[in-house]
């Protein structure tokens, strides 16, 4: 691909904007996650260690446009100076007199962190001349939020575009290799796990893996659809209606380019949602007024055993509610088995928000060769769209 990586531009002295994605959960003023400032911790060190001036900027949270404390990133300012072990200095804006000042304090090697993006609407709109307000503080730019890289706003589209010198972060560059080069020259056999809530949030995803995958395991709320397609009663379980054509259409597909595509064969149901006991049963005998949960002891083997003979799996969806642990059965034994195939020398990715938060409950996630820590952007990027945030990145050379 044709952008350059962190160690392919010269940094030294240098001032070096860095589009981090500090999108941390607070409480009470305290970091309470703090998983994506590790996640940013390789670009960083990198940088102070070839004696770049590095200064960071972020969002967080939805101010809209405003000046809201509740939003203000200075409770990262001290979770970060522990983990790099040194001091960050803050600035509570992050455009005009005073963060100009304080990016021209600034030495080798130290560390800057402006205040939240958003607390300015221009950043959410794109804004050029807001854009070359903060092009005014850096030398480089460095973008290393993928978890940002699907929104067009300024300090992810406009100010790259006005950067002389740009390059993608080790972040980045892990997820590009992972979402992208890995899944299109795959090591075969290549299966792809979907689950999740709905069969419309990852029709896309399931279109862009048609022509590349070898097999297709469906399960979570969305095989109930396929189920009904079938012509089996679902009970009470998660249906699409205006799905069920199209879950046929997909069917149809997989037989056309010859991939397997699976459907469980037996599911956990409920009497209601909050019930703490489940009953196994076959898809074909889903008792009228339950509610399907998670997939079944027999297609967590089935699936369990493709998984294994598998060399690239890539998995975005969860099985089942895997947030109420009598209904995470399923979920975590598929991340057994991706840690198995991990072991025995295979590529397993993981992609989507709660399916990365399902795999770190499931205790597996150091078993497993990728994790995205991008949601959203990992979503988009599977379905095969181009993400502004890269796209920007890209120079003709
Ligand atoms: P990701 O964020 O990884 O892309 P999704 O957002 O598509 O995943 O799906 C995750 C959600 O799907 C979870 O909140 C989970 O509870 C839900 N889900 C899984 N199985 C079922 C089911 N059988 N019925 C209802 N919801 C389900
Ligand atoms: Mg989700």
């Amino acid at each position: 691909m044709n952008y350059a990586g962190v160690k392919d531009i010269g940094v030294a002295g240098k001032r070096v904007l860095v589009r981090v994605d500090f999108n941390v959960p607070l409480d009470k003023g305290q970091v309470t996650d703090d998983l994506r400032l590790r996640a940013a911790l390789r670009t960083i060190n990198y940088l102070r260690g070839a004696r770049a001036r590095v200064i960071l900027l972020s969002h967080l949270g939805r101010p809209d446009g405003q000046v809201k404390p509740e939003f203000s990133l200075r409770p990262v300012q001290a979770a970060l100076a522990a983990l790099l072990d040194a001091p960050v200095a803050f600035v509570p804006d992050c455009v005009g007199s005073i963060v100009e000042q304080a990016v021209a304090e600034l030495e080798e090697s130290q560390v800057l962190l402006l205040e939240n993006l958003r607390f300015h609407p221009e950043e959410e709109k794109n804004n050029p001349e807001f854009a070359a307000l903060l092009a005014r503080l850096g030398d480089v730019y460095v973008n290393d939020a993928f978890g940002c890289a699907h929104r067009a706003h300024a300090s992810t589209q406009a100010l790259p575009q006005c950067m002389p010198v740009v390059a993608a972060g080790f972040l980045m560059e892990k997820e590009l290799h992972f979402l992208g080069q890995s899944l299109q020259e795959p090591q075969r056999p290549f299966t792809a796990v979907l689950g999740g809530a709905k069969i419309s949030g990852k029709i896309d995803v399931i279109q862009n893996l048609f022509d590349r995958v070898d097999n297709i395991l469906i399960g979570g709320g969305m095989m109930y659809t396929f189920l009904k397609a079938q012509g089996y009663e679902i009970g009470a379980s998660i249906l699409e209606k205006d799905r069920v054509e199209m879950s046929q259409e997909i069917l149809r597909q997989a037989q056309k380019r010859q991939v397997k595509l699976e459907l469980p064969v037996d599911t956990l149901v409920a009497e209601s949602l909050d019930a703490t006991t489940v009953k196994i049963c076959p898809v074909t005998e889903i008792p009228a007024g339950w509610f399907g949960v998670d997939i079944g002891p027999a297609t967590i083997e089935h699936y369990g055993s493709i998984i294994r003979h598998s060399r690239t799996l890539l998995w975005n969806g969860p099985m089942g509610i895997f947030e109420k642990k009598q209904f995470a059965s399923g979920t975590f034994a598929m991340a057994e088995a991706a840690a198995e195939m991990t072991a025995a020398g295979g590529i397993s990715i993981i992609g989507g928000g709660d399916s990365a938060a399902a795999v770190l409950q499931s205790g597996q996630a150091d078993r497993i060769t990728h994790i995205s820590t991008g949601g959203g952007a990992s979503l988009e990027f599977l379905e095969g769209k181009k993400l502004p945030g890269v796209e920007a990145l890209k120079r003709p050379w």
